[in-house]
């Protein structure tokens, strides 16, 4: 199995360290044919707006919704952006996913924060279940999920922080900002026969 981090702006590097850890082959994304390469997709953090922008002027959005019908995305938080239906603002989106988001939701003066949550689907992965520190930075919320897209992580409060559609999944938080590798082995598990 081979992962492709898309590489046209935010945290990449990260993701593939992760995923390097985990044995895993990777390759940064920059064109259309390399998605040819790959079995799975990591959209990473960093400003959803540029990476939009980028995607399109290298005529990757529509090859990036081909790939992601047939095949595992996971985008976190820009990348979240990046896979929603609706993010309440003119910019390219990859429409993926049936979720509405809000951008920047947490205001500005709490722009980042940690928190421990509970995911009942990493039990798939350590049965332990135990909590998941979470880690958002200027995070969007999703703010609902239509179709069959589901929550998978939400806050005390009940907002939702994580969804999953199939083979995508999205992220509110950064996992590849964190030594718990729980979150890259569940999307790994997604490319996986059941
Ligand atoms: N605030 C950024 C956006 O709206 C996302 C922040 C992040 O990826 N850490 O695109």
């Amino acid at each position: 199995m081979k992962i492709g981090v898309l590489a046209l702006q935010g945290d990449f590097a990260e993701h593939i360290a992760i995923l390097r850890s985990l044995g895993v082959e990777t390759k940064e994304i920059r064109t259309a044919e390399q998605l040819n390469e790959i079995d799975g997709l990591i959209i990473p953090g960093g400003e959803s707006t540029t990476i939009g922008k980028l995607a399109n002027d290298f005529g990757l959005i529509q090859p990036l919704k081909d790939f992601g019908k047939k095949k595992p995305i996971w985008g976190t938080c820009a990348g979240a952006i990046l896979l929603s239906k609706d993010a309440h603002n003119d910019q390219p989106l990859l429409s993926l996913m049936d979720i509405h988001i809000t951008r920047n939701a947490f205001g500005r003066q709490v722009e980042s924060f940690e928190i421990d949550l509970d995911i009942p689907s990493l039990k798939k992965i350590d049965p332990s279940n135990k909590p998941y520190h979470a880690i958002f930075i200027r995070a969007p919320l999703i703010e609902s999920v239509q179709s069959d897209a589901h929550p998978i992580a939400k806050l005390p409060d009940g907002r939702i922080v994580a969804a999953q559609q199939r083979n995508l999944l999205a992220t509110s938080f950064h996992p590849e900002l964190t030594p718990d590798d729980r979150f890259h082995r569940y999307f790994l598990s997604l490319g996986q026969p059941t």
